[in-house]
């Protein structure tokens, strides 16, 4: 989510090596992470994304009667899908919606009716709103609330490999994993000291999924086309391991261990760098929040997506995270001071948010796995002349100087705007008490 070429590129790789599997259903062990082993193409399987659990439609039945007509075209075209072609796949009628379960016809559909004047119904969801909070004690405006930080990337011996890791001249080299965790280890008793429940997706290097990249190299080879070199299908099966399995074994920690209100995704975003050891600079820095949308053509005909942003769409995360999002993010830039990313208008995997110069819709694998609100967190610039003499420099206390300014380490500012920017948001929108 962070260079542009990088992220086109994973788009053209994956469009191109769309995989329909089937895998095992198997129960979850209670207390450890589920994988899923990798399987083969199956041929009559329905269009599915990388490791994706065969679809289950009935999901959506808890949604008959939560959304009005206007209310679910509104939100579908303005901000899950960026083109026209949900239109082979969504009929929207009057009283009720159809989803196809595959193009073809014969595969079925799920009809979903809408609420209407006489009937409304608030659908089951498994974490609760701001404004569904208790009145709040003095001073803990997060108080009662169960959020999840998932510290993004892996870090430690997997920085190289996944490709989150640069290094000028002699410098120290830059982690974004080892960053993200520190700041999560700071941010932790700050939220906890204004009220909250605070879970850690992870602590540490470790990976949450049991694969590792030679675990997944037949799922690799299978996806590409005869006579691809031996180094495209390693470099396909390490990203299989960090991006797609390590991440669906975190939604199954968080969905169905962790169970949070809101989860915070923190990242340090980037620009294209070209090669780690010798990184492009840049002369600038900025800021943005990603929320769950801008679904693309391709996406939506995938079944596993099309179920998950129906599913997003209908248990109302946007509403949520729109709210959060601009609120932090203005908090957020009002102590850090980073101006806002402006994304190319041209893109079609991405959507503003209610106009708002910080906060953004994409489709990403976590804000799409996660049940409940996702605010992935996208400040300061790793390859930046700005930040990453500041990133190199590493955690310290106090105040030191650069560029003739004394300022604290971009970690805890990270943190300490984060959780400045959350006491503002909730105090602003939850009532407080006695
Ligand atoms: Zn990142």
């Amino acid at each position: 989510m962070h260079r542009k070429i990088l992220i086109l590129a994973a788009l053209i790789l994956m469009s191109a090596t769309v995989l329909v599997v089937w895998n095992h259903l198997r129960p979850p062990r209670p207390g450890a992470p589920v994988d899923r082993p990798p399987m083969p193409p199956a041929p009559s399987a329905p269009l599915l994304s990388v490791l994706a659990q065969p679809p289950d439609w009935s999901r959506l039945g808890r949604f008959h009667h939560a959304l009005t007509r206007p209310e679910f075209e509104t939100l579908l075209t303005s901000v899950f899908v960026t083109g026209g072609r949900w239109r082979e796949f969504i009929e929207i009628h009057d009283d009720a919606v159809d989803v196809r379960h595959d193009a073809d016809p014969a595969a079925g559909m799920t009809r979903i009716p809408f609420a209407s004047d006489g009937r409304r119904a608030v659908p089951v969801r498994g974490w609760r709103r701001a404004r569904e909070l208790p009145p709040f004690p003095p001073g803990r405006p997060l108080d009662g609330l169960r959020i999840a930080i998932d510290p993004g990337h892996l870090g430690g011996p997997w920085a190289m490999l996944e490709e989150r890791w640069l290094q000028v001249g002699d410098g120290a080299p830059v982690c974004e994993g080892d960053m993200t965790m520190a700041v999560a280890r700071h941010l932790k008793p700050m939220l906890e000291a204004l009220g909250a429940s605070v879970f850690l997706v992870r602590d540490g290097s470790d990976p949450a999924t049991r694969h590792r990249p030679e675990s997944l190299l037949s799922l690799a080879e299978a996806s590409a086309g005869a006579g691809t070199p031996d180094e495209v299908i390693r470099k396909t099966a390490e990203r299989l391991f960090y991006r797609t399995a390590e991440i669906r074994a975190r939604a199954d920690l968080v969905n169905q261990h962790i169970r949070p209100d809101l989860v915070l995704a923190l990242h340090f975003n980037a620009e294209a760098w070209g090669d780690a050891s010798a990184p492009q600079l840049v002369d600038r820095t900025h800021f943005h929040v990603l929320v769950n949308g801008a679904y693309t053509d391709d996406e939506i005909a995938m079944a596993d997506q099309r179920l998950a942003m129906l599913e997003k769409l209908m248990s109302g995360t946007h509403e949520e995270e729109a709210l959060l999002a601009t609120r932090i993010a203005e908090g957020f830039a009002a102590f850090t001071g980073l101006p806002p990313y402006q994304y190319d208008p041209a893109l079609r995997n991405v959507l503003p948010v209610r106009d708002h110069p910080y906060v953004w819709a994409r489709n990403l694998l976590a804000n799409r796995l996660y049940d409940c609100p996702v605010l992935f967190m996208e400040p300061y610039v790793m390859n930046s002349t700005v930040d990453y003499p500041r990133m190199a420099a590493g955690d310290y206390e106090g105040l030191r100087e650069f560029n003739g300014r004394p300022i604290p380490s971009i970690l805890r500012e990270y943190a300490t705007a984060l959780a400045k920017a959350m006491e503002a948001a909730y105090a602003g929108i939850r009532e407080p008490g006695g």
